[in-house]
């Protein structure tokens, strides 16, 4: 059984390898070993609300109760907080992310989370030209063009794109964020996958590739396992509720949603959150039952259990499906949970001595028809004191390296890095990676996502409370679901929903 830890009130004793490097470079929050920060096996706890996951949501969600008077215990399975928001140590001292990373406009609510806790953000850099890696032939192309960063593809294609992308946000305008399975062709919508629209409106085969990229990039997944429903959802998700999301805003650098990163690392924000909480953080605490008991609720993890009148359930609707719950959810909530999978994910960062790929004129992103990485960032410090590539792995080249050792997934990564930046490339000084499918507690990442017929029959069940079982998470978003910003926003809405009821 795992030890319980918690965060202390007043930390003192920094443990980096429990929190990621990005503990360290803040100074902020850190963990006792032993002494008051280790709990025996048997510890029971009371709150008015128990809070399972100390991710984004969880942890906000915990931070408006306890201002508006209530007692939290927050449980988290793993040894750090976070969730999808971690820092990954680099042999050189440095700290990269292995998650959540950037943010961008009408991200508001992680920008003020972040603001409230003084964790400063910097420009993701994108000076230079990005790189088109297609049929073979690499081809530099500018960030501001008139329509922002579009690859140099043929001339029919760019114009079958341009209508495609237009025709994507006109749709997306008639999605309601806080229901789409009541749009008025939610039904049409909801019965055909992403593949089968773009096939038949980006009938330009160099379109269709850049949509395919598009997708892949967004949702980790292939727009064959996508609903069209879901896509248009989204997209208009992607923005607040004075901007309309665009599908523009999900996916430029400039003016999007990769815009900005934190200094020291996104996984600060959760830190710096969590040790608000002090010892209201339980870690290493799987929560295993939830059972009604009485007029409340007895949720019990590995090392405590917690006597609550509510709980609130912030993790991926697909890991929520792993707890048992006492008596058993309703049906709709349970086959939700059954169809809301997640897609898959890793990111590769390879560090040099510099930022070479600078010099020779080039931003670090890349968008390529070949390789396990098609889409690449600069994740170099702000100082660029050393240079970091960042690549993803997604949805089918994540799957086919499942299996694969460390070792064969940085061989196949450099390959790429190679192919795309010069022979440099393929020397790194280190290499990190971080595979979320692999990942307990996550199994893939960055978001749950939708099949067709999946929201028009089960969407109202995504954030309908269970008696006093309340549900968070970025998958219940209205506004940048599967963003670190849905994930804050989540953990604010259903601590207004629980105080209603307390
Ligand atoms: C590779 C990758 C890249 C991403 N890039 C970006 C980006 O650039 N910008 C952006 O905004 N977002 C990005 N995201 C998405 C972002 O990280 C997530 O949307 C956000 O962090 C989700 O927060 P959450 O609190 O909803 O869920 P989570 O972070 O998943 O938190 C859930 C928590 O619950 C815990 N848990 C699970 N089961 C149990 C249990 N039984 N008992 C107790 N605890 C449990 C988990 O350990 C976890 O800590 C990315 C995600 C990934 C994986």
């Amino acid at each position: 059984m795992a030890s319980e830890r918690q965060f202390p009130r007043n930390p003192r004793l920094s443990r980096r390898s429990l929190l990621g490097g990005a503990a360290a470079a803040a100074g902020a929050a850190t963990l006792t070993a032993t002494g008051s920060g280790t709990a025996s096996a048997a510890t029971t706890r009371q709150a008015d609300v128990a809070i399972v996951g100390a991710g984004l949501a969880g942890l906000t969600a915990a931070r408006d109760l306890v201002a508006a008077g209530k007692s939290v215990v927050v449980l988290e399975a793993r040894d750090r907080v976070g969730g999808r928001v971690v820092g990954l140590d680099l042999a050189n001292g440095g700290v990269t992310e292995g998650g959540g990373e950037f943010i961008g406009p009408t991200q508001d609510r992680i920008k003020a989370l972040a603001d409230s806790l003084g964790v400063q953000t910097f420009t993701t850099y994108n000076t230079g030209d990005n790189l088109l890696y297609k049929d073979g032939k690499k081809t530099p192309y500018a960030t501001d063009g008139i329509l922002g960063a579009v690859p140099p593809i043929d001339a029919a294609g760019l114009a079958n794109a341009a209508i495609v992308q237009a025709t994507l946000d006109d749709l997306a305008k008639q999605i309601p964020v806080d229901a789409p399975w009541t749009a008025a062709k939610a039904d049409e919508w909801d019965r055909q996958t992403f593949e089968t629209w773009l096939r038949a409106n980006a009938v330009v085969p160099s379109a269709k590739f850049l949509f395919d990229v598009a997708c892949t990039s967004i949702f980790s997944a292939e727009p064959r396992e996508l609903s069209f429903l879901f896509v248009l959802f989204y997209i208009a998700a992607a923005g607040n509720s004075s901007n309309p999301g665009t599908l523009e805003r999900l996916t430029e650098t400039a003016n999007g949603a990769q815009e900005l990163r934190f200094v020291g690392g996104s996984q600060l924000v959760p830190i710096k959150l969590a040790a608000t909480l002090g010892d209201r953080v339980v870690l290493s605490a799987p929560v295993r039952t939830i059972a009604r008991s009485g007029g409340g609720y007895v949720v019990t993890a590995d090392g405590v259990t917690v006597t609550a009148r509510k709980v609130v359930v912030a993790v991926p609707p697909p890991i929520a499906a792993r707890i048992t719950y006492d008596p058993v959810l309703p049906a709709s909530r349970d086959q939700l949970t059954q169809r809301l999978p997640m897609a898959s994910v890793g990111k590769a960062i390879a560090i040099y001595d510099t930022p070479f790929w600078r010099a020779d004129g080039l931003n670090g992103q890349v968008v390529s028809d070949t390789g396990v990485i098609s889409s690449t960032f600069d994740n170099s410090p702000p100082d660029a004191s050393y240079g970091a590539l960042m690549g993803f792995i997604e949805a089918d080249e994540a799957r086919k390296l499942d299996a694969a050792s460390e070792a064969e997934v940085r061989a196949a990564v450099l390959k790429d890095y190679a192919r795309y930046f010069g022979e440099k490339a393929a020397s790194p000084t280190s290499f990190v990676l971080q595979r979320w499918n692999n990942e307990p507690y996550t199994r893939g990442g960055p978001v749950s996502i939708a099949a067709p017929g999946v929201l028009t029959q089960y969407g109202p069940a995504l954030r309908a409370p269970v008696g006093g079982i309340h549900w968070a998470g970025t998958e219940t978003s209205t506004h940048w679901m599967g963003f670190m910003d849905g994930a804050v926003r989540s953990g604010e809405r259903v601590a207004k929903e629980v105080l209603t009821v307390l």
